[in-house]
Order: C-alpha cells, then structure tokens, then sequence
C-alpha cells in the first residue's frame, strides 16, 4: 500500500480528541462525535479548528481500514496514504451525520458553503378536529428521488464525466433573441443538454439503473404522528426524507396541518365553542339537552333551576376543552355560546296570560291629554347589517368618484407637456 514502511508516529491523538478508548466501539465512536460536533459547531460559536479536528479524528477512526492503518502506524502514515491528507470537508461530515438535516434548522452559515441544500418539500394534511383531539397516526406514500445505488450517483458505469460540449461545463447557456433592428435581448439560462450539471455521460458508459440520470424513484410510506393538541398549521418534519440529489444536502419533507372545519365545534386555542339556540320557553323556564363530544362521550347539559338564559350569552364547562399540546391530561375550556329564538306573534289572549306572570309594563308618565298632543309615528323592520354595508358602499363609491378627478387632471397636464 506504500511505497517504503512508514515510521510509527502518534497513534493516540484521535482517539483522545474524541474522548474515547482505544477500543471503542463503532457506536460509541458515533455517540462521542455527535456530541462533541454539535457542542462545537461554528454555527454555535465553536471553534473551527477543534470542529475540523473531530471530523478528521471521526473520519479516520469510523472507516475500519483507516483505523487500522491509524492504530498501527500512526496519523503521518495516513497523511502519506491520503497523498498530502485533504480529508473530507468537515461540514459534509457533519451533515451526512444528520441525514442531511440539521440539528440547528435551516439556515446555517457556514453550512452548505460547498454543497447547496435541497428544496424542502411541503405537503398540507388535511386533519379533523377529532384527529387533533384524540390523535393519530396517518401512513402516507410518497415517491421520491433517491441516489442512484447501483452508481452511487455517478450516472455512468465508470464513475467518469465529461464536460458537456453545449456549455463548456459551466452548466449555462446563454441565448441572444433579436427585439428589433438594434435591440437585442441577451437571457442566461440552464443548459439544457446537461440540466445545469456541466457534465455529460458517454452513451455507452451510462448507468444501466438510473440511465445516467444519477437518481431514482422510490416509494416510501410516512408515518405521521399527529398529536392530541396539536394546531392548524402546525408543521411536522421529517428531516432528510425529501428528493436526493448528488452533491446536495437533502431537503426535509414538512406536512403542515390543515383543520377541516367541523359541523358544530369551533376552536380557538385550547378553548372549544358550539352554538346553541333555545325557544324562549327553554331560556325562561329550564332547559337540557345532549352534546355528543369530540371523543364520542354524550354531555348532559342543563341549566340550573330558576335560572334565565339571556340571548347573546355564553356559559362554560370547565376541562371540555382541546387536550393541550404535549400535556394532553390538561384542556381547555368549552364554551356554549347561546341564540334565543322568540316567537313573532302572540294572540291577545297569550299577551293577557303572559301579563299575569311577568313583571308589570312600565306606567306611562304621561296623562291622556298630554299623550294627544303627541305625533303617531309607525316602527318598521330593519336590518341593519344590510343598511350599514349600504352606507359603507356609498361612502366608498364617493371616495372613489372625488379621487378619480385628481389623476385625471394630472395626466391631462402630461399629454399637453408631450
Ligand atoms: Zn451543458
Ligand atoms: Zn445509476
């Protein structure tokens, strides 16, 4: 493997960077690297030559032949054997460690300097409010890109490339297009020949698997956890499950919640609220009826005795609520939000009956010869949420009107100028 036997140089140093024994394990090699890169990232304010150190300590002790040779001959001798040691870049090391994702989020700095990041890929998932009561479990199939296996991404047999000849491997390509006699428009744009890659693979040097494309489709089943509690538009990720790429960190697959609407609860927060409209009999004299709940439990509900509903008027159960996220044994409140239907005629004999029960009219303060000196006037019916948008149209219609003569005079102004 070298050309003359390679003197023994220090054969401790990584095993001591990454805190180990020299008869580690391959997991707790892992465990100790992960731990002491997070702690060292610079994007946590680490430092990079101790991070750079981890990964090259990682690197070697990881791969079985290397620590060999490291065990038994020491660092230079890798050094020599890695023809001048470059190593590998210390990120890529680190975010291979993460599938692609990253433990701090998006958005790292020093991060992805070499390789670019793949798109993130974004699916709603429709939920009911029952899924976000009760939680669940939701398996759904996708098909993404995953590097090619057979040629390891390479896209041909030999791991060979050529620089494609449509763009001189810059991977662009730039088109003039002729707006007139002395205009021309210059557009840079992908290469088409090669999308973009800057490469091409000769024809017969293509990989049978992929056809040179470098990637495949694969099916992949998802579990979704959906968790009692959780909100409408709540995002849950799946780091490094989107679309493979070479030379590419892979994107993260996001679904983000989408409540539908439900028949009869509304929720805002942890709080649940349902309508509910009683005759005017059941808001003066008592009421009950069921409520079947979220979980299927029926709720007798009851107003207390004596007690009147006023319209408009709400009332709460305490602990009826939505589960809270991630302290599902707590919840919120439920609340009855309560409409009262009254009747839109009575007959005088009902009027009569109803004056004996209810409180008496307020007496007039008028005497009768004041009262004639009066003006009769008549009630109509109203509604006012229509006369109000009336109103509000006709104010915007005005605005609109007065606005439209300032511009107009100022363009007349620029035509005489022209
Ligand atoms: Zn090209
Ligand atoms: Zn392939």
């Amino acid at each position: 493997m070298f050309g003359r036997a390679p003197k023994k140089s220090d054969n401790t140093r990584y095993y001591e960077i990454l805190g180990v024994s020299k008869n580690a394990s391959q997991d707790d090699l892992k465990k100790a690297y992960k731990k002491a890169a997070i702690k060292n990232h610079p994007d946590k304010g680490g430092d990079p030559e101790k991070f750079k150190e981890l990964a090259q300590a990682y690197e070697v002790l990881s791969d079985p032949e290397k620590r060999e040779i490291y065990d038994q001959y020491g660092e230079d001798a890798l050094k020599e054997g890695m023809g001048g040691g470059g190593g590998h870049d210390p990120f890529d090391i680190f975010s291979s460690f993460f599938g692609g994702g990253s433990p701090f989020g998006s958005g790292g700095s020093s991060r992805g300097r070499r390789q670019r990041r793949g798109e993130d890929v974004v699916h709603p998932l429709k939920v009911s409010l029952e899924d976000l009561y009760l939680g669940t479990s939701k398996k759904l199939s996708l098909s993404r890109n995953v590097i090619c296996s057979k040629c390891s991404g390479k896209g041909s047999k030999s791991g060979a490339s050529m620089k494609c000849a449509g763009c001189q491997g810059t991977g662009m390509k730039v088109s003039i297009r002729h707006l007139g006699p002395s205009m021309i428009q210059q557009m840079q744009h992908a290469c088409n020949e090669c999308k973009g890659t800057g490469e091409t693979i000769n024809d017969r040097d293509r990989c049978p698997q992929c056809k040179g494309e470098k990637v495949v489709q694969e099916k992949k089943v998802l579990e979704v956890i959906v968790e009692k509690g959780m909100q409408n538009g709540q995002k849950i990720t799946f780091p490094g499950e989107a679309d493979e790429a070479p030379d590419t960190i892979t994107g993260d697959i996001v679904f983000v919640l989408q409540q539908k609407e439900h028949p009869k609860f509304r929720r805002k927060a942890e709080d649940l609220f349902v309508e509910h409209t009683l005759s005017l009999t059941e808001a003066l004299c008592g009421f009950q009826f069921v409520l079947t709940h979220l979980d299927g439990r029926q709720l007798l509900i009851k107003s207390n005795p004596g007690e009147i509903v006023k319209p408009d008027s709400y009332k709460a159960i305490n602990d009826e609520g939505m589960p809270m996220y991630q302290r599902p044994f707590m919840k919120g409140k439920l609340y009855l939000h309560f409409t009262v239907e009254f009747p839109d005629f009575l007959n005088p004999d009902q009027v009569k009956a109803l004056e004996v029960v209810l409180p008496p009219k307020q007496p007039s303060q008028l005497t009768d010869m004041e009262l004639d000196e009066c003006e009769e006037t008549t009630l109509h019916d109203v509604n006012m949420d229509e006369e109000s948008r009336r109103r509000q149209q006709q104010a915007a219609q005005e605005a609109y009107e007065e606005d439209d003569d300032m511009p107009g005079g100022a363009q007349r102004v620029q035509c005489a100028q022209q």
